[in-house]
């Protein structure tokens, strides 16, 4: 049965498939980290979300445990939060150059936020089974999202995952390689995961970059 966005993400919410998954993100949001002890965790599996009609889809990996866990949104609370927003409102696809809460008039302009995954897994690995398992909302996702052109997919998993959806063979990954089928344009990013930026493999010129490039490819 086809879903409208709104069923989609309702499913999503109540899912349960990973059972590894579904014990960690309860677990994460009862037992929380000292500097947010004081905020509820939403602790539930999270949908995607920004404009239905986008044609820029940015893919991420899963959401992070203390990020998109505590606040319901993805890429929401956290330093790859900061980055992605910070850029994203630079290039005119969000109204505010922050994400900090799920309710804090974040808006995005022609670009939809999802992931590989909607359940943070501990150490940001999720197994090949929870993979296969969460696939699936994203295929539906993108089937609802009817005007994609390009999708950005930042790191190495959301890239393998993206090639899937779009049934086409992975080419080596790095960072701002453009690959360009028929059907859409895959644009590849180092994750803006404090791993990367903190460490410098991931600097702000190299992500202005790419997002320079998707603006361009989508206008
Ligand atoms: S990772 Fe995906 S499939 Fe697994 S429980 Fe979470 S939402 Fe469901």
């Amino acid at each position: 049965m086809l879903l409208n966005i709104k069923e989609l993400n309702k499913e999503i919410e109540n899912c349960t498939k990973c059972v590894r998954l579904s014990q960690y993100i309860k677990q994460v949001a009862e037992k929380k980290v000292k500097r947010f002890s004081d905020q509820d965790y939403y602790g539930k599996p999270l949908s995607g979300f920004g404009d239905v009609k986008a044609k820029l889809l940015i893919v991420g990996l899963a959401p992070a445990a203390h990020g998109g866990n505590r606040t319901g949104r993805m890429f929401t609370g956290d330093s790859s939060g900061d980055w992605l927003a910070k850029i994203m409102h630079r290039y005119g696809f969000a109204s505010i150059p922050t994400s900090q809460s799920s309710n804090d008039g974040l808006v995005l302009r022609n670009s939809y936020i999802t992931a590989a995954v909607r359940c943070a897994p501990p150490q940001n690995k999720p197994t090949k089974e929870e993979m296969q398992n969460c696939f699936d909302y994203l295929a539906q996702e993108y089937r609802i999202l009817k005007k994609i052109k390009v999708i950005l997919c930042l790191g190495k998993i959301a890239y393998v995952t993206t090639c899937k959806l779009i049934k086409v063979k992975p080419e080596q990954f790095g960072h701002n390689k453009l690959f360009e089928y028929k059907s859409v344009k895959i644009l590849t990013s180092y994750h803006p995961s404090k791993q990367n930026t903190q460490t410098g493999r991931l600097s702000w010129k190299d992500w202005s970059v790419v997002f320079q490039k998707a603006n361009q490819l989508v206008r």
